[in-house]
């Protein structure tokens, strides 16, 4: 699909990866309407994109609450005059080794139940039920071609200290190619974007040592900024023939 074509939700939207998107596609001459928790940023991504081509829509949305997910799609609907495109970009950490000994106590720490629940519920449910939502709208308005992007991490194929995060991502990368199956007869595409470590405030509170070890093993030698993820989520958006796969975008690091 051209880019000025699309009236697309990106959720998570305020801040990162998620704003970055939002105003390249603004630029490009895309409607976007634009969901986060964090309404302090959102009006800054409008801002940002004030001058622009397409233009910017952004409303509070907690994507783990399923009703603020349904009232939040009707609303994008409505804003944008349609609605054709998703990016499943919200997500959150709470890291954490399953099961974790003091070396000087010997006091066995685990993973909470809360911290498990809060990252299956923002970054699977919530994506979930945003896909579910959106599909559904442009299912009753026989809106087609659509296209989903999933925006998944290389976490998805094992990495210590995030059980939960992994889980999630996993199954986000997984359900790629399920959705393609079941909405390719409504000519919705479905891909998804793996990436590794980028500068974004989700990372930029990481220790300094562990972050050093982390872009030493990135064979690009560097760690990757938001334009990385975009070229990609651009291609996925654009290319008609691509569905169903999860590019890795990571630099060549292995976890
Ligand atoms: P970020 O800077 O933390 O931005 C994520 C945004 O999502 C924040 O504004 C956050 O708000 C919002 N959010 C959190 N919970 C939400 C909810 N329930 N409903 C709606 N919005 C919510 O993260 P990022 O680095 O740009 O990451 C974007 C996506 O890429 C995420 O899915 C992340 O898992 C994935 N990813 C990131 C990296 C990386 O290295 N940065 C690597 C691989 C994958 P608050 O800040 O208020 O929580």
């Amino acid at each position: 699909m051209k880019l000025e074509d699309l009236k697309i939700i990106i959720s998570g939207g305020a801040q990162g990866m998620g704003r970055h998107f939002a105003l390249r596609l603004a630029e490009a001459g895309a409607q976007v309407a634009v969901g986060d928790v964090n309404e302090v940023g959102l009006a800054e991504t409008v801002e940002a994109a004030k001058s622009f081509k397409g233009k910017v829509h952004a409303r509070r949305l907690n994507v783990a609450d399923e009703a603020d997910v349904a009232s939040f799609v009707s609303w994008a609907h409505g804003a944008m005059g349609g609605l054709n495109a998703l990016v499943n970009n919200a997500g959150i950490l709470r890291d954490g080794l399953l099961v974790k000994k003091d070396k000087e106590t010997g006091a066995v720490k685990t993973l909470t139940k809360e911290q498990w629940d809060a990252v299956i519920g923002v970054n699977l449910t919530g994506a979930t039920m945003l896909t579910r939502d959106v599909v559904a709208k442009m299912v009753e308005t026989n809106q087609r071609p659509g296209v989903i992007v999933n925006i998944s991490s290389i976490a998805r194929h094992g990495n210590r200290g995030q059980s939960n995060y992994t889980a999630a991502k996993a199954a986000l990368a997984a359900n790629t190619v399920t959705w393609a199956k079941e909405f390719a007869p409504f000519g919705i595409r479905v891909g998804g974007v793996a990436p590794g470590m980028i500068e974004t405030p989700m990372t930029q509170g990481m220790n300094q040592k562990a972050r050093d070890a982390l872009v030493a093993a990135i064979p690009v030698g560097r760690i990757g900024v938001p334009e990385d993820i975009w070229v990609a989520v651009k291609f996925v958006l654009e290319c008609d023939y691509f569905d169903a796969r999860v590019i890795d975008v990571d630099g060549g690091l292995s976890m």
